[in-house]
């Protein structure tokens, strides 16, 4: 990873970890990113993709949060813009299965992150999550579709399907 690359990753972790840290300590009912902050992630991200990430976090169907009973296994579920899909991520992992992870993140490195990874990461410091407690069985089901599904998005046959078209 080039040092720019690097800076540019640390910076977002900060600006993330900083929002973390006020809305915890915010005694205010209603938690809501201050301005300030608002302004650095749309610095880092750019206004549509901050945008589209603060719509699925205030989204009618919550972002979903399956969690282990002893709260090591952890897993976000995330509805895509077609409601019968849904992007499955891992708490702190940068990585989507999305169409748009692949080409504007990995392809074209155009973008940081794709819309779902942000809005989880937003999510969780706003308290907007459905928490499902789930057993350590349903969570090793939950990761092994997840990995099957994975590796059908890497497959070769896929790679060019739907290119440039992803408007997330
Ligand atoms: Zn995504």
């Amino acid at each position: 990873m080039s040092p720019d690359l690097f800076n540019f990753y640390d910076s977002i972790d900060s600006l993330l970890a900083r929002i973390s840290c006020s809305l915890r300590d915010s005694n205010s009912e209603t938690k809501e990113i201050s301005n300030d902050s608002l302004l650095e992630l749309e610095s880092l991200f750019g206004q549509a993709l901050l945008g589209r990430a603060l719509n699925l976090v205030y989204n009618k169907t919550p972002i979903k949060l399956y969690r282990t009973t002893n709260g090591t296994g952890q897993l976000f579920e995330v509805h895509g813009s077609k409601l019968d899909v849904v992007y499955q991520i891992y708490p702190g992992v940068n990585f989507c299965t999305c169409e748009s992870f692949r080409y504007w993140v990995l392809q074209q490195q155009h973008q940081p992150t794709c819309k779902h990874v942000l809005a989880t990461q937003l999510a969780l410091p706003l308290g907007r999550l459905t928490e499902i407690t789930i057993k350590d069985k349903a969570y090793v089901e939950l990761k092994a579709d997840l990995i099957r599904a994975r590796f059908r998005s890497l497959q070769p046959s896929n790679a060019s399907a739907g290119e440039g078209s992803s408007k997330h």
